[in-house]
């Protein structure tokens, strides 16, 4: 995994967007991490994957960053976490609903008059009953508040002691929080043909490392239900997954009428991972259909996650073609044989990409 430290760590953080979509009770905020200048010197790929592990877990992400307002450009008042440890969105959900500029940031919702800060409110009606009660509230919880001429906001992340917000450490606590330390002798293996992400999801599923229900519910998190997202008959453990569950058994029959070797013959991670599928392949392709079968895996896994947090399901021949594309890029990317790959070969007999 790649160590990675992000720049301007305090000053910007990712842009949460409304998307909330339910996984048992927990909720996942869904980030924008594109357009973040947060992650501006990572891989935003390592990032989402991490901050998704985060949310799995039920560790918010969102959350964790704490705003130090100074002058009030980048904090948004209602929904950003900078005075009183919460939202104040969540602290008085009947302000939040009159306000007319719910997403404006701090310093929109005052001005300077003399050199004193004097809040501005901008609401859909005159306030009064148990809205003047919150009103109050909420002017008391701001007296304590300073703003800033002449200092930026800052964003300290909880996690870390002294706020920096690092890929580094949050892939540690996403480790710490799921899994237990992995003893140094495990031989590890490698295909140089798919991304590092692909290589660390298959090592982690050979340890039944992923945080599928069965694992968070052993890990004491709570959950609606650990039955598998996809069929709901099971019970969601790593093999269930990625190769019991019916949905997942189709991918790989799909798959190995692709490669046109017969019958699935392989019921375990390890069969599959380690062992080839238990396929019978010519040599000359083995590495190659040892990164067809990483790269099913992982997308098996992805599109559970998009079924989990974002709700959102793929048709079994969208997932194959993705799986065909895919691993096509990657091998010619990562071969360096562009020549020898061709993408008619590759999808109506691919034994014959010799690479
Ligand atoms: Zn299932």
């Amino acid at each position: 995994m790649r160590e990675l430290k992000a720049k301007a760590t305090k000053a910007t953080k990712p842009k949460p967007t409304d998307v909330v979509a339910s996984s048992g009770n927990l909720s996942a905020p869904q980030f924008d991490f594109q357009s973040s200048t947060l992650v501006a010197a990572d891989d935003p790929d390592d990032i989402k994957r991490v901050g998704d592990e985060l949310e799995g877990l039920g560790l918010e992400f969102v959350s964790s960053f704490v705003g130090e307002v100074g002058n009030g450009n980048d904090i948004r008042f209602w929904v950003d976490i900078w005075v009183g440890g919460v939202r104040l969105c969540d602290l008085f959900p009947r302000l939040y609903h009159l306000d007319r500029s719910k997403e404006g940031r701090v310093a929109e919702k005052g001005k300077w008059v003399d050199n004193i800060w004097c809040w501005e409110w901008g609401w859909v009606r005159i306030l009064r009953g148990r809205v003047c009660d919150d009103f109050e509230d909420l002017q008391a919880l701001l007296q304590n508040v300073a703003i800033k001429v002449d200092c930026r906001d800052r964003w300290r992340w909880a996690f870390q002691e002294n706020g920096d917000f690092t890929v580094k450490v949050l892939t540690k606590l996403v480790e710490e929080k799921t899994l237990n330390v992995a003893s140094e002798d495990e031989a590890t293996i490698w295909n140089k043909w798919v991304p590092k992400k692909v290589n660390i999801f298959v090592w982690r599923a050979l340890q039944g490392r992923l945080p599928v229900r069965e694992e968070l519910d052993k890990r004491g998190i709570d959950l609606d239900t650990l039955l598998c997202p996809s069929c709901g008959d099971m019970v969601e453990s790593c093999s269930h997954c990625l190769v019991m569950c019916n949905f997942a058994m189709s991918v790989w029959e799909k798959i190995y009428s692709w490669w046109k070797i017969g019958i699935v013959n392989a019921f375990s991670i390890e069969e599959f991972f380690t062992s080839n599928g238990n396929a019978n392949i010519p040599s000359h392709s083995s590495r190659m259909w040892q990164a067809v079968i990483w790269t099913s895996g992982y997308f098996i896994w992805k599109e559970r996650n998009e079924r989990v947090f974002k709700g959102k399901a793929s048709s079994l021949n969208k997932i194959v073609q993705d799986i065909q594309l895919k691993s096509f890029e990657w091998i010619v990317r990562r071969s360096g044989k562009k020549n020898e790959m061709n993408w008619q070969h590759w999808l109506y007999d691919p034994v014959r990409c010799r690479i």
